[in-house]
């Protein structure tokens, strides 16, 4: 398998025809090794068009959807990224190319350990990788200048409101269980703007500003 050869295509065909125009949005998906976040067995459908089962019930977003939600941080290269949902370490990974520092919370920790050995073995030191419920945030280490959730959530958890920094933006897929929209607020003092943008898939967000079990 020519894994380099895919992953241009897919940024070709699935991420630039669909309007990502962001150019280090663009280059860090043609950099991070997808199919290295995915079980050996399904390692040559890494570059579809599609999410893809991780074990635990839980997945990988489709590709469009990284690119799309991390093109709306809008981030420069020196943020704090707070992540809610490190599932594989994918999306953490396309981040830590992108910003300063990369703090992504993960309430499984079978997907943990496997994350942090991937992160690791590529060498992405600016990803660290906390086991806990990521909907009460992680306020030790707020203000955040970026925060992602990578699961669908009825609302935005307050905690996470509260922990992004003035002038900093939250993507999020807000919305049922089922389906979602994703939204993205800015903070600006004490008032939020927030914007509703495409309809989206993701697993839920559980704990206790999310889902319940
Ligand atoms: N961003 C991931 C995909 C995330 S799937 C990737 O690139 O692979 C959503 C993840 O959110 C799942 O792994 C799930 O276990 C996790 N999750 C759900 N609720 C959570 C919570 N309250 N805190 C932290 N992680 C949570």
């Amino acid at each position: 398998m020519d894994y380099d050869e895919l992953r241009r295509t897919m940024v070709e065909t699935q991420l630039v025809p669909r309007g990502i125009k962001d150019r280090r949005v663009l280059e860090a998906m043609l950099k991070v090794p997808r199919h290295l976040f995915v079980d050996e067995s399904i390692r040559h459908r890494a570059y579809e068009d599609m999410a893809l089962p991780i074990g635990e019930g839980q997945t990988i977003s489709q590709p469009y959807m990284v690119a799309l939600m991390t093109e709306l941080l809008e981030l420069k290269g020196d943020e704090r990224v707070l992540e809610v949902g490190t599932g594989s370490g994918y999306q953490a990974a396309v981040l830590a190319e992108l910003a300063r520092e990369v703090y992504s919370m993960e309430r499984i920790e079978a997907l943990i350990t496997r994350a942090r050995e991937r992160l690791r073995s590529l060498g992405y030191d600016n990803v660290h990788i906390i086991c806990g419920d990521g909907t009460r945030g992680l306020p030790e280490k707020a203000p955040f200048d970026g925060i992602i959730i990578t699961a669908g959530t009825p609302g935005v958890p307050e905690p996470l409101k509260a922990q992004l920094a003035d002038g900093g933006t939250l993507v999020a897929p807000v919305g049922g269980r089922f389906s979602q929209q994703l939204v993205r607020l800015r903070k600006k003092g004490a008032d939020f703007s927030e914007e509703y943008l495409t309809p989206c898939v993701f697993v839920p967000l559980i704990g206790e500003y999310g889902w319940k079990e």
